[in-house]
């Protein structure tokens, strides 16, 4: 019978494990620290019925993954966040999180199935520490803490954490097209296998990507289009046999049950701390702000340091260079750095330096999709200007300006942008950070810092 079934029905697409130096047991690991903290950081709907029938829809297509793809150690969880925006993502080792606006946006359990049965592809696919794998091999802890910013970064207290992240978070929340091919069509081969439409999967796609709002959806931006989605999974589709009927039947009544409810969080006011048990704890972003610290302007003295081996920075000699992850150091005057509630660091005055791996060659776009990731933690972040075109470190550079509010003082900011092209697919990018009345000061510090940068990297 199972012959038959392969001589009859075209061959669906064969996958097969990306190359991972990750353990199965390191991912589990990562994923469930970040967890752990997203639970912290974002207000799950605290309503035991939808996150009941989450985990149940969960449970079907988890046992639905095909053999080659199980993974003994991994424990898929699933979560709803009363988060309006339609969103959902799982981390490496099985934890998910779906946004109750994913549920509502949805006009079948099939279609919510479709996105669920795409995060668990990626799960299963290890797409995550794959992913991390390709480019350096950081810590564990490390990594876990860079994660979680990617995921939680407005609340996490600083636009630091947010310049790191973009180059290690983003190994495990946002993919590229090779992958999002990989988990659409093996998604929808678990879809069928659970006895849901996969072709379901491509319309909840067409309702996200025409999410009316502020920017694109987020979804869309870490689950980039890999072209022709919607005809590759139909394709898919057909060649698949759905195997009986999962439905639950109950998608009407959950429905319904989230539409008497208070409306969901928008992530602004999420980020503002609203709602979540960590926001009252951190009383939002301008009450748990520190005390006022007087912190000396930039000395006209430099001192010389190599935060990578082919950089060599020059600073103002008050300016102490500080590790906030491999690679990523900022340098900042004393009363400059701040401890934010949540542990995580951040400065109120100086400026960070870093890489970005695995960029696309097209400097302006990757500098846009860094600030774009900013802005979506930072919801205060606005641009000033367009791109300057400068000399950085010998090489054309884009520079650009921005206005934040500072989650220490909260206090208007100002934040200078600086990126340049390096070998083999990396960014550098430079992030300064001053308080708005001291900008004028601390530009002229950024600019000199500019042009004495030297690169090495050829
Ligand atoms: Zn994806």
């Amino acid at each position: 019978m199972v012959a038959l079934t392969t001589i009859l029905v075209p061959a669906q697409t064969r996958f097969e494990l990306d190359r991972n130096t990750y353990t199965l047991e390191e991912d589990v690991k990562i994923g469930r620290e970040a967890a752990a903290e997203v639970s912290k950081e974002l207000p799950l709907l605290n309503d035991a019925r939808t996150k009941d029938w989450a985990e149940q829809v969960g449970r079907v297509l988890v046992a639905a993954i095909p053999a080659a793809f199980t993974h003994p150690p991994f424990r898929y969880t699933f979560d709803v966040i009363n988060q309006q925006e339609i969103n959902a993502f799982a981390l490496p080792g099985g934890p998910m999180f779906l946004n109750r606006g994913m549920i509502e946006a949805g006009t079948s359990e099939a279609e919510v199935a479709g996105v669920m049965g795409h995060e668990i592809a990626h799960v299963a696919l290890r797409h995550g520490t794959a992913q991390a794998t390709k480019g350096q091999r950081f810590q564990l802890g490390a990594l876990a803490g860079q994660l979680l910013g990617a995921v939680v970064g407005g609340t996490a207290g600083s636009i630091i954490a947010q310049g790191s992240q973009f180059g290690l978070g983003t190994y495990f929340l946002k993919f590229g097209r090779e992958y999002e091919r990989q988990a659409d069509l093996l998604g929808a081969q678990i879809l069928a296998r659970a006895g849901y439409d996969p072709r379901q999967m491509a319309n909840m796609f067409k309702t996200i990507e025409s999410e009316n709002g502020s920017g694109p959806p987020e979804w869309m931006s870490s689950h980039p289009n890999p072209g022709n989605r919607y005809e590759a999974i139909l394709r898919e589709a057909a060649m698949l046999q759905i195997r009986g009927n999962a439905d639950s039947g109950e998608f009407a009544s959950i429905k319904a049950r989230l539409a008497g409810m208070s409306p969901a969080l928008t992530a602004e006011e999420i980020a503002k701390g609203k709602g979540s048990a960590a926001g009252t704890a951190r009383g939002g972003s301008t009450s748990g702000t520190r005390a006022p610290v007087r912190v000396a302007p930039p000395s006209n003295r430099n001192r010389t340091h190599r935060p990578t081996g082919f950089l060599v920075m020059t600073v103002p000699d008050n300016w102490l260079p500080a590790t906030a992850s491999d690679g990523v150091v900022t340098y900042a005057p004393e009363g400059g750095f701040f401890q934010g509630n949540n542990g995580q660091t951040g400065f109120t005055h100086g400026l960070q330096v870093g890489v970005l791996d695995n960029t696309t060659d097209n400097l302006e776009r990757d500098t846009e999709q860094m600030l774009q990731s900013f802005a979506r933690t930072n919801p205060q972040l606005r641009r000033q200007e367009g791109y300057r075109r400068e000399n950085l470190g010998g090489r054309t550079g884009l520079t650009t300006v921005l206005s934040n509010v500072s989650d220490a003082t909260g206090k208007p900011e100002t934040v200078t942008v600086s990126t340049a092209q390096l070998q083999g697919n990396r960014v550098l990018f430079l992030i300064g950070v001053a308080p708005q009345s001291e900008a004028a000061t601390y530009a002229r510090a950024f600019e000199r810092v500019r042009r004495d940068l030297r690169i090495a990297d050829r």
